[in-house]
């Protein structure tokens, strides 16, 4: 299959994730023809939405997921991927059997060709953790690909979660994109200045100014006529 017809898949816990791990990659999908669709499980109306509450500390859940949720698709527009908001709720999100089952129709509806989410390991933070086993599950209920990868865990823990990336995108040719989608995420401003130092640190890694690293699930081994240099 052509690079450029391919569809991905990015099953997000909370607005921003998708964006600030993987957003250079899916904007250069998109470049190539790719259809890319984002999937949010919940509002990130907890953990990720702190400022909202520091600026106004009577502000209601209703009205934090209702800015999230704008954030969210405003970011997804900048990337030029189409969204979709479960809205599970959050802190922590519990992808009960039925919600884990939605899922897998929505993945049964797009029939992404890559999917990626959040870090199969990532047991410091139970939602994205939460949003891995789903997106694994859902998979396979779905008939869905096989082929899985995995983005970066909470900026700061990749050592103590074990996250060891086996490739990566170089996004340096669209990381001021990148940078302008994340600024649709006005909720979490620390973003920005994080997620600069992180693709920066990748890009070091690959000798390049600046990247995303992932970790792709190989469930099946890989089989070869002869060893490849
Ligand atoms: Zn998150």
């Amino acid at each position: 299959m052509e690079a450029r017809n391919l569809k991905v898949m990015a099953v997000s816990a909370h607005p921003a994730d998708f964006c600030s791990r993987a957003g250079g990659t899916l904007i250069k999908h998109v470049r190539a023809g790719s259809k890319v669709r984002v999937v949010w499980l919940s509002h990130g109306e907890t953990n990720e939405s702190q400022l909202l509450f520091q600026q106004k500390p009577d502000i209601s859940l209703g009205e934090v997921r209702r800015i999230r949720e704008r954030e969210a698709f405003a970011a997804a527009e900048a990337v030029g991927a189409e969204g979709r908001m479960f809205g599970f709720g959050d802190n922590p999100l519990r992808m009960t059997a039925e919600r884990v089952e939605m899922l897998a129709g929505e993945i049964a509806d797009f029939k992404p060709d890559i999917i990626l989410t959040h870090w199969k390991d990532e047991l410091t933070y139970a939602s994205h953790w939460q949003t891995a086993q789903a997106a694994i599950l859902a998979a396979q209920l779905a008939n869905g690909s096989w082929d899985i990868r995995f983005f970066e865990p909470n900026i700061g823990t990749a050592a103590r979660v074990g996250f060891v990336p086996d490739h990566y995108v170089d996004i340096s040719d669209v990381f001021e994109r990148k940078l302008e989608a994340l600024r649709k995420l006005a909720a979490q401003p620390r973003l920005v200045p994080d997620y600069t130092t992180c693709n920066r640190w990748r890009g070091i890694e690959i000798g390049r100014p600046y990247a995303e690293a992932f970790v792709r699930w190989a469930p099946k081994p890989v089989v070869l006529d002869l060893l490849e240099p």
